[in-house]
């Protein structure tokens, strides 16, 4: 057992270690980036299998893994997920063994002209490096290698530690074949800690781990009132249209402060960090005189509240708008989860509702129901303390526990064929680090602590018995 108080006998050495590394890890961080694994469909998948063969590549120039392969699962019976990198080393005379995960496929660049380098051409400006997949999360590949390049650079590759490697190749397209993927392979990915590094810090300057994930639950609802269009000179005053039942359904889920009124979907208390509304109108861009909606501390509305969103709405364009009353609308619902509740809960809250709400008799149709489980790290566990002490040691401050208002939904597929693991989300993402947008970056001193981070964790793992 380590003493958490003390910086680890090694972390000079690791520090050195990984400084001495950086270079070689930013250059193999842009190889990375100029494969366009985009996992979507429409594009071309021999770009995410390339970028499967440069991993393994990465992870064969380690020397430390009895076995590495690219490996798949299915979706279902007609189709097969994008490659993953799974790579295993047996834990000797009693260690632990730690997951490392990651995933080395990419979003959509988006349209290339708001971009200010291209997209898949890494390129350093100030101190970051930009690119699709320069953070995310290509870097949560490349801080896993570099790791464990310095922690073999110091401690030698004859350590007793088991170590599992496990990169997916479509994170990014909803993971649809993960949870099979882990079912086929639960012997070589069963470990006793896993290492998520697929999110963010507090700043440049200050670590985070996360700790507790919204759900999601996203739907289509279309809303029909009419069997066709008619004129809206004519009947436009008695017969109710789609857009207007439609907007005045939409308009029930939320409470005059824009914070969700439905009943049924619950909301969390837990202390968050100070965070300041001017802050946030900073941080999201807000145009001058726009305040924000909901009410309480700002991180916990984004935490520990749910949100609700229409993403998307299906309806007469303005340049074809004619004068006629509209039979249906489709809108694209898509609402966060409180950690504390499941997917499903708080989909039949939202159902029930739309349901209870929807005006002149409109018929409601309810499809392409998509639900993802929040998720709440038990903080109580032993690593989780080891895992802060490591981001102190290697930052010189203290870890902030944050929430995450977005989701990482194979989080709760791992816990469900992993219970007895315990589960830490790091990432080397910061505010700016725009992810899945235009001008992705990484910042590369967050890099270089994020890779040291996990170096002391190693150590510590490897001294305990
Ligand atoms: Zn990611």
């Amino acid at each position: 057992m380590t003493d958490a108080t003390q910086p680890h006998p090694l972390l000079p050495q690791l520090r050195e270690a990984v400084h001495g590394g950086l270079p070689s890890a930013i250059s193999d961080l842009g190889n990375l980036v100029r494969i366009p694994s985009v996992s979507w469909d429409g594009f071309d998948p021999a770009h995410v299998r390339a970028s499967a063969e440069a991993v393994q590549a990465l992870l064969e120039g380690l020397g430390v893994f009895d076995s590495i392969e690219i490996a798949d699962a299915p979706i279902d019976e007609s189709r097969t997920g994008q490659p993953a990198v799974l790579a295993t080393r047996a834990a000797r005379n009693g260690k632990q063994t730690i997951l490392l995960y990651a995933h080395h496929d990419v979003q959509p660049p988006g349209d290339q002209a708001d971009w200010d380098s291209a997209p898949f051409e890494p390129t350093v400006r100030g101190d970051r490096l930009y690119g699709r997949g320069a953070a995310d999360d290509k870097a949560g590949v490349m801080a896993h290698v570099a790791a464990i390049r310095a922690f073999t650079e110091v401690a030698g590759t004859d350590f007793d530690l088991g170590l599992v490697a496990f990169i997916e190749g479509e994170e990014e397209f909803g993971s649809r074949s993960f949870e099979n993927f882990i079912v086929r392979h639960r012997t070589r990915l069963a470990a006793d800690v896993i290492v998520v590094a697929d999110s963010g810090n507090w700043d440049t300057s200050t670590p985070a781990l996360t700790v507790g994930l919204r759900g999601n639950v996203t739907f289509k609802l279309r809303v029909s009132t009419l069997q066709h269009a008619s004129h809206s000179g004519m009947y436009g005053g008695a017969v109710p249209d789609a857009m207007l039942a439609t907007i005045r359904l939409l308009d029930t889920l939320w409470g005059p402060d824009g914070s969700v009124a439905v009943d049924g979907l619950t909301s969390r208390e837990a202390p968050t960090p100070e965070y300041s509304q001017d802050k946030l109108a900073e941080e999201a861009a807000f145009l001058p005189g726009v305040t924000p909606i909901g009410h309480g501390a700002v991180l916990s509305r984004l935490w520990d509240h749910p949100a609700i969103t229409i993403t998307g709405i299906d309806a007469p364009s303005v340049v074809n708008a004619s004068n006629t009353l509209v039979p249906s609308v489709t809108v694209k619902l898509s609402a966060r989860i409180a950690p504390g509740q499941t997917a499903d809960d708080a989909f039949d809250a939202l159902e029930r509702h739309l349901r209870a709400h929807a005006p002149f008799g409109a018929h409601l149709e309810l499809s392409d129901v998509d639900r993802g489980n929040p998720f709440l790290v038990d903080t109580a566990g032993w690593v989780v303390a080891e895992a802060k002490d490591a981001m102190e040691q290697a930052w010189d401050v203290a870890a902030f526990e944050t929430g995450v208002g977005g989701s990482i939904p194979f989080i709760s597929d791992l816990v469900q064929v992993f219970p007895q693991a315990q589960i830490l989300i790091t990432g080397v993402e910061d505010p700016d680090s725009r992810a899945h947008s235009p001008n992705e970056s990484l910042h590369l001193g967050v890099f270089q602590r994020a890779i040291l981070t996990e170096a002391v964790l190693l150590a510590k793992l490897e001294d305990r018995t």
